[in-house]
């Protein structure tokens, strides 16, 4: 690449970058946040607990004076904010569906927060659900400060370079001109584009990397999959002080195979544009949910495993719209053995991120199949592989070969997941070029058409 197009400045991110680094950093109180977060990860069970608890009390408050919404429900039921007097009674309140949130942003939103400080996000839609969200000051304030603690856990500073692969959409000019990357100085993010990484484009990824020797990559594990590929294939080398990996479910070989790459640690984390939740890894590589950001409940998910739990969670940083009990979609795995966390906190540990409640297939008879991605597991000569359902009786398997596949490593999944759904479904498989992304590039392994928990939204769980 010519020197003269590597310092790429793009008005449009860099302008964005500037007026979100403007309220990130100028506007919000993100400092108070920051000093809060780095003596609260040492507090004690009751202490967070008491903390969430004065919350909570707030929030009903507010929720009860100023949201359209919650003043109907709490009519509706009868409920007195000042009478709740545990955040186990929270579960008089009924669950807040997703669909709710989509119909009725409007009434979500507390009427006393000031327009100027008032901020409209809208999803993507991974699932088919694109949603309207308010934020005010402090919720982005506390997500900057949160970010960044999960940065230094993994031991990189807030100052520090960091190059992000999180399905950002480039400018076709750059894109024309093989320039997949774009700097932006207002956070010293390097933004490269998940969507364009092949043994083409390769080297100028590279060139990037080295120009701007970012000392961690953050991003969707399957584009830093990719490009760890792409760089053993080449026996490139860049080395990094961390890697950290959000928004998609990470496999446990591509953890090992980024880990070997890279030479430095994953560090997943888990959020959602709700912000109702956040689950972080510490030094020690655990997933520690964050009491501080919201009360999360975890019912079970899977009547014969009872490790899957669905997360269910009232967010605690966002008065702009409160969001009680809401139903976000996702399951994590648990398990009960778990001893503390030997990092020191008291926050509660998952065992892992088990993805969205549609990363299962349904069979006919309606019983949920999870934990699919074992499936890929040593699997031979393939790129990419995604189950997909279209339907109730039909799986197909899809299938990105490389030059050495035969039918036979394609034949070994489809065992495999033959023998997970066992169910008098019909399997096929589909051979294709380029996996289908989800909403902003993401990757999902296993797709359903078929609603999941259909008797759940209904009322069902308990
Ligand atoms: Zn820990």
């Amino acid at each position: 690449m010519k020197k003269k197009s590597r310092k790429i400045l793009h008005l449009g991110i860099r302008t964005n970058g500037f007026r979100h680094t403007l309220v990130k950093r100028v506007l919000s109180p993100w400092r108070n946040y920051q000093n809060m977060l780095a003596a609260s990860q040492w507090w004690s069970a009751a202490e967070l607990q008491e903390y969430q608890w004065q919350r909570l009390q707030t929030l009903l408050r507010h929720a009860g004076r100023n949201v359209p919404w919650y003043q109907q429900l709490f009519r509706q039921y009868n409920i007195k904010p000042e009478r709740i007097a545990s955040p186990d009674d929270l579960q008089i309140l009924p669950i807040l569906e997703k669909q709710d949130l989509r119909r009725h942003h409007e009434q979500l939103a507390a009427r006393n927060t000031l327009a100027p400080f008032l901020y409209r996000c809208y999803t993507s839609g991974t699932t088919g659900t694109p949603l309207t969200l308010y934020r005010d000051l402090h919720n982005i304030g506390f997500e900057h400060a949160l970010l960044l603690r999960q940065l230094a856990w993994a031991g990189i500073g807030a100052r520090e370079r960091v190059a992000v692969l999180k399905g950002d959409t480039l400018p076709e000019r750059l894109i024309a001109k093989h320039i997949f990357h774009v700097y932006s100085p207002a956070d010293n993010r390097l933004v490269l584009s998940s969507f364009h990484i092949s043994s083409r484009t390769i080297t100028h990824y590279l060139e990037a990397l080295r120009h701007y020797q970012p000392v961690a990559l953050d991003g969707y594990p399957s584009a830093i999959y990719a490009l760890a590929n792409f760089f053993s294939e080449q026996h490139l080398h860049f080395p990094l002080k961390a890697v950290l990996t959000s928004s998609e479910t990470l496999l446990p070989q591509h953890k090992q195979f980024i880990e070997k790459i890279f030479q430095c640690r994953v560090y997943d984390y888990y959020g959602m544009a709700e912000r109702v939740a956040a689950i972080h890894s510490c030094e020690r590589g655990s997933y520690h949910i964050i009491p501080e950001y919201g009360i999360v409940e975890l019912p079970a998910a899977d009547e014969d495993d009872s490790s899957y739990r669905e997360i269910i969670a009232t967010a605690l940083t966002n008065m702009a719209m409160p969001l009680l009990r809401y139903r976000v979609g996702d399951l994590v795995q648990v398990n009960n053995d778990t001893p503390a966390c030997p990092c020191g906190r008291a926050y509660p540990v998952v065992e892992r991120i088990a993805g969205r409640a549609d990363d299962y297939i349904v069979t006919p008879d309606g019983a949920l199949v999870g934990r699919l991605d074992h499936i890929f597991k040593g699997s031979a000569h393939i790129l990419g592989a995604q189950v997909y359902q279209p339907d109730t009786g039909h799986v197909i398997l899809r299938i990105v070969r490389d030059e050495n596949y035969v039918e036979q490593d394609g034949q070994q999944i489809l065992n495999r997941l033959k023998a997970r759904v066992n169910d008098g479904m019909q399997f096929e498989i589909e051979y294709i070029n380029d996996l289908p992304r989800g909403g902003r590039g993401k990757f999902k392994a296993v797709v359903s058409d078929v609603q999941p928990f259909a008797d759940v939204a209904a009322g069902g769980l308990k």
